[in-house]
């Protein structure tokens, strides 16, 4: 019979990957929680509506990336792109601007996009992001570029550099917009279809088109900084100057737009010297006008997300020495029905206490479950058959140095096992 696999764009997470995965999304987690975020989980699918508003209508992700589907009630349907529209409509859905301000939450989720799968792009992927409402402040941008800098330090992640601009207000974009406009009208002709179509709805969209034609054309587009008003330009300044104080460096990069209509004033990422084209590992900014486009009172807001994947691939080329599995702590090897029935209890008495043990489960000789005991890095072993069972007596090996310890088999087990293996802990080198 023919196997079926997995969607093109779409990857197994393998038992073999378990350990990377939980390692890095435990370092987000509780360096989150450190900056005062706390966890928001929203759902996967949402109201099509919901992201052609606040994503926009003319971002690539809207018109040619989003899955949306017609659910059996007949609602258009779309599965999350990205993460903030779902976190902003719970924000106002449960009133969570009745919390002390500002409320800062954070989320790993899946994100879906229909987009040609290769390398560090994929149709599901998934996402570390967070979100801050409430603070209009160059602290809140600096304390989140600051955020996402000692994560990645954290995960002992090198060679990034964090490009930053500001694409100001609705009020500098207007005639920032008109010198776009004019300056693309003049190349429409190598312009592809989709741009032509956003040159007068929202000409910032082509700096950031995927399509080399319009890359190259975007080149020598005029800079959004140097439309700036005054409030904009001075709280670019003080984002920069806060970053400098703290020594964490950046280059202004004018060309960088983000790929998502709410954006305003600050935008920045994080950019991979070790990936080739999809090089963008984390991206986010200020969106001081998206609440109150989705109803709520005006709030201003900010956020980044982070691909994971893409961490990961990142991690893997410079080699990051990830924290090692757990071994199993004890396998208990038996010859013959009534020593496994005893094995299989101590199993139990060593798991109730959190420790890692295994029996036999497979009816192997005593030849091959030593084997699978060295297979799976048990770091002590125990033989138990007639003898043992007889005097009640057992010897526990340490598969590393080959020591051997005496142990009751029927007398506090458990306590003497802990005393036999917290002697003999080494602590290796220290991961992250
Ligand atoms: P790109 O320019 O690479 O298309 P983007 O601007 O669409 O990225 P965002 O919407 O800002 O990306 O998403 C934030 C992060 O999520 C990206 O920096 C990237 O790490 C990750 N990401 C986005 N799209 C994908 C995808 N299709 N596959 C894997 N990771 C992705
Ligand atoms: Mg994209």
């Amino acid at each position: 019979m023919e196997l079926i696999k997995a969607q093109r764009g779409t990857q197994d997470m393998l038992p073999s990957q378990a350990g990377k995965w939980q390692a890095v999304e435990s370092v987000m987690r509780s360096e989150a929680e450190i900056s005062g975020f706390r966890e928001i989980r929203t759902p996967v699918f949402e109201d099509t509506r919901l992201f052609q508003r606040s994503v926009g209508e003319t971002t690539d992700v809207v018109q040619k990336e989003m899955y949306t589907f017609e659910d059996k009630g007949g609602r258009s349907i779309t599965l999350k792109p990205e993460g903030t529209a779902g976190a902003v409509r719970a924000y106002l859905e449960h009133g969570l601007f009745n919390e002390p301000m500002p409320v800062k939450v954070y989320y790993i989720t899946p994100c879906y996009r229909y987009e040609r799968a290769q390398a560090g792009r994929l149709r599901e992927f998934h996402q570390f992001g967070v979100e801050m409402f409430g603070s209009a402040l160059p602290v809140a941008d600096a304390g989140l570029i600051a955020f996402a800098h000692s994560l990645f330090e954290r995960l002992c992640v090198k060679n990034l550099t964090l490009k930053i601009n500001s694409i100001g207000c609705p009020s500098c974009r207007k005639q920032y917009a008109e010198a776009l406009k004019a300056y693309f009208t003049q190349n429409k002709d190598r312009l592809c279809e989709t741009c032509l179509s956003r040159l007068d709805r929202n000409p910032m969209r082509i700096l950031d088109c995927k399509s080399p034609e319009c890359a190259e054309v975007a080149k020598d587009a005029p800079h959004i900084l140097d439309y700036l008003c005054d409030d904009c330009r001075s709280h670019f300044e003080e984002v920069k100057d806060l970053l400098d104080s703290i020594g964490i460096e950046y280059e202004v990069d004018p060309t960088i737009v983000r790929g998502l209509d709410y954006y305003t004033r600050t935008v920045f990422e994080f950019v991979s010297n070790d990936l080739g084209a999809q090089s963008t590992v984390c991206g986010g900014g200020r969106y001081d006008g998206l609440v109150e486009e989705m109803g709520g009172a005006k709030t201003p807001a900010l956020g980044f997300a982070l691909g994971i994947e893409r961490l990961l691939l990142v991690m893997e080329a410079q080699k990051v020495q990830f924290p090692e599995e757990e071994p199993c702590e004890l396998y208990i090897a038996s010859i013959g029905n009534a020593a496994r029935k005893k094995a299989f209890q101590l199993v139990q008495r060593l798991r109730e206490c959190a420790v890692e043990a295994a029996c036999d489960e497979m009816d192997r000789s005593l030849n091959a479950q030593m084997k699978y005991a060295g297979k799976i890095g048990a770091k002590f072993t125990l033989v138990l058959g007639d003898d043992e069972l007889a005097s009640g007596k057992g010897v526990i090996k340490n598969m590393k140095t080959g020591e051997k310890k005496d142990i009751d088999l029927n007398d506090n087990f458990e306590e003497q096992f802990a005393a036999i293996s917290s002697e003999a802990e080494d602590f290796g080198d220290l991961k992250f």
